[in-house]
């Protein structure tokens, strides 16, 4: 920027192109990565893991920093120690609100597994260590300081701006959750929006050089089923041609190697087609083969054992996780179970896919039991939105020689309950390198975020609220 201010001669219809456009508020951001840092390990050093969770510990914090800057907020709570806030800047009414999102909840830990005090926020290496660090109170920091410069800066809005610090994130979904389910059952009118982002995308590094950013437009659908095989029990020194055992593993092994018809959908067709446009040749040969049926049954040869990640947006997927089965040595059991893990594509018809699988088991001695569904299926938020390209221009903002790819999450989120009230919903996320996340991102007992990627986020967040909601 101080280049600019050193030339002596813009030309004309630059500066008058220039005073056309209304001031863009401009945030001094030395300032706000101290104010960041000091609110990041606040609520990081509370701890929030579930169970108990104890949200409302970090909402206290939040209260008082909002009724110190005159912002408005609720707190809707349907236990007293497990209370949600929902903040919100008012805007002209213009268009519709958008929804920012962070869970305050996060996964327990086990003490003695971690080199730091996991809920210390101790600052090493240029890293915010602790339970939270990236999954989630990194957007909880980020949706507060959104809040605090749209309102110290007294930016027009054409829309509201409603920040939500939700809690129960980490449990299950449904009618005892005390988080989004919650509020969308009992408070709808105070967090509706046209818009939402939480967590869910990445800033993708590597070696350093952000490579893309990924922006979460839909993600799988958990849904759970056991196998129960019955049989005749007796003893173990008379082998039976109906033993449970045998007829349940017979029918893991089958289910376990079923693929079931690869499918995609315009998120994943895109995230393929982009992500082809920035890798070497024989990567991008690897994306844009998939859908060529000469060479697809190789590519996902590849991807099943190089890349667990693309394997999974492919198709709904299966994953034995637990197989329980006798009692004793000499017992032949009259029953055994196993439970799969059902990771479904966002348009699966789950009846039929249940039909087909007892057809690949083909067995009538094991039945298929679908647990109750948590999460609902909804269709992928759409990718011609003005909040996607919000993000995309974000992006350009901030990472002008990346590419903005939207992307499957495999795993889920609160958004796909939004999604399913028609929300257009986004993921996004701190800047990873890969090996730095699969080492020390989610859940991880060395979870933590560099403050770089902490900052990044802050921003990124505000340059696409700014643009899809600030008034022009
Ligand atoms: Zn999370």
């Amino acid at each position: 920027m101080s280049n600019f201010r050193r030339r002596t001669f813009l030309p004309i219809f630059f500066l008058l192109a220039l005073s056309a456009r209304a001031a863009e508020p401009v945030v001094d951001w030395d300032k706000a990565k101290a104010e960041t840092l000091l609110h990041y390990q606040s609520i990081v050093r509370m701890n929030t893991s579930s169970p108990p969770g104890n949200e409302t510990s970090v909402v206290n914090y939040l209260k008082d920093v909002l009724d110190r800057e005159g912002i408005s907020f609720q707190v809707f709570a349907l236990e007293p120690s497990r209370a949600n806030l929902v903040a919100r800047l008012k805007g002209n009414g213009l268009k519709k609100p958008i929804l920012i999102l962070g869970h305050t909840d996060t996964v327990a830990v086990q003490p003695e597994r971690w080199p730091v005090d996991p809920f210390g926020a101790v600052r090493q290496g240029g890293y915010v260590w602790g339970r939270g660090t990236t999954d989630n109170k990194d957007c909880v920091a980020a949706g507060l300081m959104l809040m605090l410069q749209l309102k110290r800066l007294r930016v027009p809005l054409d829309r509201d701006v409603i920040f939500v610090a939700e809690a129960s994130e980490e449990s299950s979904p449904g009618p005892t959750n005390v988080g989004i389910d919650y509020l969308i059952r009992e408070h709808w009118p105070d967090i509706e929006a046209e818009y939402a982002l939480a967590e869910g995308g990445f800033v993708h590094s590597e070696n350093g050089r952000v490579r893309f950013v990924e922006i979460a437009a839909t993600e799988k659908v958990p849904r759970r089923a056991k196998l129960i095989a019955t049989g005749t029990s007796g003893h173990g020194s008379r082998p039976r041609r109906d033993n449970a055992i045998v007829h349940l593993s017979t029918a893991v092994s089958k289910i376990a190697n079923w693929e079931p018809p690869m499918r995609l959908n315009d998120v994943t067709r895109t995230f393929f087609e982009r992500l082809s446009t920035i890798s070497p040749p024989e990567e991008a040969s690897r994306y844009n083969g998939l859908v060529d049926p000469q060479k697809t049954a190789a590519i996902q040869n590849y991807f099943a054992d190089h890349d667990l990640g693309n394997y999974s947006v492919l198709r709904t997927s299966i994953s034995p996780t637990i197989l329980s089965a006798g009692f004793r040595q000499n017992v032949i059991p009259s029953q055994a179970e196993a439970m799969l893990d059902i990771r479904a594509l966002p348009d699966e018809d789950m009846t039929r896919f249940y039909a087909e699988m007892d057809r690949v088991i083909g067995d009538p001695a094991v039945k298929i039991v679908p647990s109750a569904p948590g999460r609902p299926q909804a269709p992928p938020s759409r990718l011609d939105t003005e909040m996607f390209r919000a993000l995309e221009a974000a992006q350009r903002r901030l990472y002008p020689n990346a590419i903005t790819i939207p992307g499957m999450v495999t795993g889920a989120t609160d958004l796909a309950q939004l999604r399913a009230k028609g929300v257009q919903a986004y993921g996004i996320g701190p800047r990873f390198d890969e090996v730095e996340f699969a080492e020390h991102g989610w859940h991880s007992d060395v979870e933590r975020l560099s403050e770089d990627s902490l900052y990044g986020l802050v921003q990124f967040m505000w340059y696409a609220v700014l643009d899809s909601a600030a008034s022009k």
